[in-house]
């Protein structure tokens, strides 16, 4: 199996059927260390998303993750919408058409490269980036070792979810949780969160 456009346009919709489901949960996590915002601020970029899918011309699987960042840039104004929205600009540039789990592997990385590219965050700092970077990790070794596009991608998953889950006893260093100082420990991250639900999503789609 290779990632093609009908794989592409099935990852935004699940996506964004998973922050609708999810988006409660998000939103708890932003008010604890944030402002509330993070489930809506997705809901808002994914709603976008989809509707100028619909609009797209038929288009390889690189356009429609293009298109998918720069919607999310135009529409969510939070943090996490420039970060997400360059991060699959990112992965639409260098994904070539067909591609199969080592090309993917790489766009997945040139993603995570953007979100560190514009929000300087390094691991730990409790961010996104905490859970792209182990998922990163996760689907290279995999491709690198002959795994098909659904193991590399649940491999992924699993990896984003731990780091998800890791974030809880840091403190913030970037964004607006960082303001919290002390107090943003012991509470997951929404962004990292949000992250294992986009790398969840690419898992169930490609099986
Ligand atoms: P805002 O913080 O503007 O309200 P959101 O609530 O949508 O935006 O997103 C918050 C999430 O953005 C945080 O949980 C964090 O994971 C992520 N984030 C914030 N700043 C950065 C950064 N500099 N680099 C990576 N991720 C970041
Ligand atoms: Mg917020």
């Amino acid at each position: 199996m290779d990632f093609d456009s009908t794989l592409a346009e099935a990852w935004i919709r699940a996506i964004a059927a998973a922050v609708d489901e999810e988006r409660t949960r998000l939103t708890e996590l932003d008010s604890a260390i944030g402002d509330g915002d993070h489930g809506s601020n997705l809901q808002r970029g994914f709603t976008a998303a989809l509707a100028a899918l619909d609009g797209l011309e038929p288009a390889g699987p690189g356009a429609v993750l293009t298109k998918t960042g720069t919607t999310l840039i135009s529409k969510v104004g939070g943090a996490s919408g420039p970060l997400y929205g360059k991060a699959f600009r990112a992965i639409g540039a260098a994904l070539p058409e067909p591609a199969g789990p080592t090309a993917v592997a790489e766009a997945l990385a040139a993603g995570l490269d953007a979100v560190r590219a514009l929000g300087k965050a390094e691991p730990g700092d409790k961010t996104i980036v905490d859970a792209w970077t182990p998922a990163v990790a996760a689907f290279r070794t995999a491709a690198a070792t002959g795994a098909t596009l659904p193991e590399a991608a649940a491999a992924a998953a699993e990896a984003a979810d731990r780091g998800a889950r890791d974030t809880v006893p840091l403190q913030a260093r970037k964004g607006r949780a960082s303001y919290l100082g002390e107090r943003s420990i012991g509470h997951q991250d929404p962004g990292a969160t949000s992250t294992a639900l986009i790398f969840r999503t690419l898992a169930t789609t490609t099986r």
